[in-house]
């Protein structure tokens, strides 16, 4: 369906827990996040809900986040059933990869269609200390094996000036030598997200640029989202930037959000949305209206860079 500015809405990521393994610095730092109870949670039931009557606006892409979607119970139950509703073209997945080993083929057996794979560093210290203890091996295995399986595999990268911006070149190597997509995401003012620590797409194309002169827009398609790509030439494999910060792709967004405690939030941005658990208990028809209203009012654009109105909550709170 459409929003009140033209743009046509047809992707959703949902939030199925607030809970993550890990405790990236700038996401959810270990002694920041105070847990939901699991009754403010919506049941699996209740997402289902949601997500058909979205559907039936036309909302056909899914995309199921946390805090870590993995550490839910019956995730991949839930993949399988979400898939199999009717107007569901496409589910995919955004995981930090420290418990996919043991799911990819049964993901891929519930119809799973992409696996966004969440990597800040290839050097172990460093993942360790930005993850707040994670196992670098696990995450780079379950690319291997998500890629090996024939699932659609992309490494999502945040950048930060000091920490890892010396590492573009080895994550545009793992690109191209294994023929997957790495997406560099600029750092936003959300939760405990610091943008002045961030690494501008520019700086990173650029240092692209030097590395490989024959680098080249991509213009293959690749997804649903605002990345731009290069690669090349007659390689697989692409570079994306996502450049939330420096370049407002507000225009063109196709998405709406759905908290893990039933709030939709047509933008990232900013901290109001709507509470769609009193319409679950009213009914489908009461759904559909309540979530129809919310998509339109999706804003025109975000206000990062003035701060006037941001998400105070932490990102492992919304899904990213
Ligand atoms: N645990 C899953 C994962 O690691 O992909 C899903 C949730 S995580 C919140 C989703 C994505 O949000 C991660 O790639 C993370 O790097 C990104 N993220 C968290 N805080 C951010 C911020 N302030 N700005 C930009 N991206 C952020």
């Amino acid at each position: 369906m459409k929003d009140s500015c033209g743009r046509d809405i047809n992707y959703m990521r949902i939030s199925i827990t607030d809970r993550c393994d890990l405790r990236c610095r700038y996401c959810m730092p270990a002694e920041g996040i105070e847990k939901l109870p699991m009754n403010r949670i919506l049941t699996y039931e209740e997402i289902l809900r949601v997500c058909g009557a979205a559907a039936e606006l036309g909302v056909n892409r899914f995309k199921v986040t946390g805090g870590e979607p993995l550490v839910r119970k019956g995730c991949t139950d839930f993949v399988r059933a979400l898939k199999a509703l009717p107007g569901v073209e496409q589910v995919t997945m955004t995981s930090n990869g420290q418990r996919l080993i043991s799911s990819i083929n049964d993901l891929k057996a519930a119809g799973l269609d992409g696996l966004n794979i969440s990597l800040d560093s290839l050097q172990e210290d460093r993942y360790r200390y930005i993850t707040g203890g994670g196992d670098l091996s696990k995450t780079l295995r379950a690319i291997d094996e998500s890629a090996g399986a024939g699932i659609r595999t992309k490494v999502n990268c945040l950048l930060q000036k000091q920490f890892n911006e010396d590492e573009i070149r080895d994550f545009a190597r793992l690109a191209f030598h294994k023929g997957i997509d790495v997406r560099f995401i600029e750092i936003m003012p959300v939760g405990f997200g610091n943008p002045e620590a961030g690494v501008p797409n520019d700086d990173v194309l650029a240092a692209l640029r030097k590395e490989y002169p024959q680098l080249t827009r991509d213009g293959r398609p690749h997804g649903n989202g605002p990345a731009v790509y290069y690669h090349l030439p007659g390689q697989d494999g692409a570079v994306g930037l996502i450049s939330a910060m420096h370049h407002s792709f507000c225009g063109s967004c196709n998405r709406v959000r759905l908290t893990s405690q039933g709030l939709l939030k047509p933008c990232l941005c900013y901290e109001e949305g709507v509470d769609l658990r009193p319409a679950l208990k009213e009914g489908q028809q009461a759904l559909r209206k309540t979530l129809e209203e919310a998509i339109r009012s999706k804003p025109a654009g975000h206000t990062f860079h003035d701060r006037s109105s941001v998400e105070t909550r932490a990102m492992s709170q919304i899904g990213g």
